[in-house]
This record gives structure tokens, C-alpha cells and sequence, in this order.
């Protein structure tokens, strides 16, 4: 099923070097909004840490966004360390093609994109025989603490009534 995920976290950080060995995977292709940045552009806690430590495990990245904005993308890029191709035109096959070979793996199969969205990264991972990892989306990570926030905010302002 093109549109089914291989795997689905919550987000990115959650994925462990069990779950990465267990499937085969060598090589991770990144999307950024939303998966490594929120729409502030805040980074994800913890991204960098988690990226270190998966390469210390021998683990291979490259990033590929949708993003035409190569500025915003290339800085992603460089505070993690790792190669990046902008402008990726997901479901298509052109940017994880790019990707793919900047990984220098040969076999699609041990090759792994983490992304948020079904109709971009799930759909044209899938379609490059690569694994699939959906994360929930940041910008609904921040809403829903926001909600939350504004829930305890009622319920204080209501007690000091
Ligand atoms: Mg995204």
C-alpha cells in the first residue's frame, strides 16, 4: 500500500538504533518542517543528540525538503551536520534519487525517510521501495501543548474567581 507507512512515531527522537538494525536500515533521509522544525523554526529537543548518536552507531543521513527556501534548509543542514538536498518535490522520485546517492547506499531497502506527511514523504518513500517512518507533525505537538496550557490557564483563573 503506497499511502501505508512502514512505521509510525510520535516523533523522530522516538526511533531507536534497535528499531533501525531490526529493519536494516544504513541510511536515513530527513524532511525538516515539521519534522525537524516546528513552524518557528524551533528545533525539535533533542534532534542534534539523537543525530550524533546515531551516526557514533554508524548510521548514514541526508536530508530531503519540499522547502524552496534553501537559506532556512542549509541551516537545518549545517547545526546537524549532515548533507542536504532542498527543493525535493516529494511524492516524486527526483529529490530522494539525490538523496539516495549522497547516502551512497545502493539498496533502497536499507534505507529508511522520516517525514509527517502521508501524501509527500510516505507516498514517494514508498514508492522508491524504501522504508517509511511517519512522525506526528511538530506544529500539531505545539497546538496540542497550547490547548493544554490554555485549559489549566481557564482552570486557574477560574479558581482565583
Ligand atoms: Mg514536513
Amino acid at each position: 500500500m503506497l499511502l501505508t507507512p512502514n512505521m509510525q512515531v510520535r516523533k523522530i527522537t522516538d526511533i531507536t538504533i534497535e528499531t533501525l538494525r531490526e529493519n536494516n536500515i544504513k541510511g536515513m533521509i530527513l524532511d525538516v518542517d515539521n519534522t525537524l522544525i516546528d513552524l518557528d523554526r524551533v528545533p525539535l529537543e533533542g534532534i542534534k543528540e539523537w543525530i550524533d548518536n546515531m551516526k557514533n552507531e554508524g548510521i548514514k543521513f541526508c536530508i530531503a525538503s519540499n522547502s524552496l527556501k534553501k537559506d532556512k534548509i542549509g541551516k537545518v543542514a549545517k547545526m546537524l551536520d549532515i548533507p542536504y538536498v532542498h527543493f525535493s518535490a516529494k511524492p516524486t522520485k527526483i529529490g530522494l534519487k539525490k538523496a539516495k546517492q549522497i547516502l551512497g547506499i545502493e539498496n533502497s531497502k536499507n534505507i529508511a525517510e522520516v517525514g509527517d506527511q502521508l501524501f509527500t514523504d510516505v507516498l514517494g518513500t514508498n514508492r522508491m521501495k524504501m522504508f517509511s517512518i511517519l512522525t506526528e507533525p511538530l506544529c500539531e505537538e505545539k497546538v496540542k501543548i497550547n490547548n493544554l496550557k490554555r485549559k489549566l490557564e481557564k482552570r486557574v483563573l477560574r479558581r482565583k474567581k
